[in-house]
């Protein structure tokens, strides 16, 4: 079974880096979350967002994820999916918002997502989509919370509504960016950021180099999306962030750039992104 080999060495990179999205909460992560997330760590992973899939999704797991100097410093991105959004009542929003506002935990989490819109997948109905989009955008807005974006198949239904929504100027990170460089232009051009995804690495995405070659340095995040997604030559199998270094070489040639450069760049700009040097800044000064 290929899970028995022994993975090809990540190329070293500095611990300076940002996981901006991992679903580290899955089921595939049950027996080894502890090697993971040392993992991480040891490939260069100084932070790492752990997105929360609604808020019973949060207040089962942020428990896994104590602090620990041996790991990445996890903070939380608690939304919900578009895809799910008709598996909730309307009104979780205002749940959400009331644990936000109660939870000691809720230090940790620093964005709304992942939110958004998903014609993929024919679950759920696009007007019950939009709804849970607009109210969690509204709930960002009022708790100053940035917002993380999932858009599939859906371009245009969610410009427009973000445009509605008054979003462009404001803190957005369309997360596990696949498109071209038109679609990067209109990102950047919205004052927003890009994170991108292990398929950057994927011999047929070209297209998806090209617009990571465009694009501003100081809007590039980078992320695994894992379980799902991992890059080449690891494709198929479970994803997990010390994978990430396959993802920037790829896009640090695309650059024409030293991946440990842009591997802290793009560390740097989640952090401003996410407000995280605030929250170290805010737990030093409660010790
Ligand atoms: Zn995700």
């Amino acid at each position: 079974m290929s899970a028995k080999k022994p993975l090809p060495p990540p190329p070293p990179l500095p611990r300076l880096g940002v996981e901006s999205h991992a679903h580290l909460d899955d089921p595939r992560f049950l027996q080894d979350l502890d090697q993971v997330l040392s993992r991480a760590a040891a490939a260069g992973v100084a932070h790492l967002g752990q997105v929360f899939l609604g808020p019973e999704a949060w207040e089962k797991g942020k428990k896994r994820f104590p602090q620990n100097p041996a790991h990445p410093e996890v903070f939380f991105l608690l939304g919900i999916h578009p895809a799910e959004a008709h598996a909730f009542p309307p009104d979780v929003p205002d749940r959400i918002r009331a644990l936000l506002l109660a939870d000691p935990d809720a230090s940790r989490v620093r964005a709304l997502g992942e939110i958004g819109l998903d014609y993929h997948w024919k679950d759920c109905p696009p007007s019950v989509q939009k709804e849970m989009f607009r109210r969690q955008l509204r709930l960002a807005r009022d708790l100053d919370l940035p917002v993380v974006i999932h858009c599939r198949e859906a371009t245009e239904d969610a410009f427009s509504l973000l445009r509605g929504e008054d979003f462009p100027g404001r803190p957005l990170l369309w997360h596990c960016f696949g498109g071209d460089s038109a679609l990067a232009a209109r990102i950047v051009d919205a004052g927003w950021h890009l994170s991108i995804p292990g398929p950057v690495t994927y011999p047929a995405n070209a297209d998806l180099r090209r617009a990571v070659a465009s694009i501003p340095q100081d809007r590039l995040l980078v992320e695994t999306d894992c379980p799902y997604l991992a890059p080449h030559p690891l494709r198929g199998r479970r994803n997990e962030p010390a994978f990430l270094g396959y993802t920037i070489a790829a896009m640090a040639e695309a650059r024409n750039m030293d991946p440990a450069a842009l591997w802290a760049a793009c560390g740097e700009n989640a952090r401003r992104f996410f407000r995280l040097e605030d929250r170290t800044a805010a737990r030093k000064a409660e010790t």
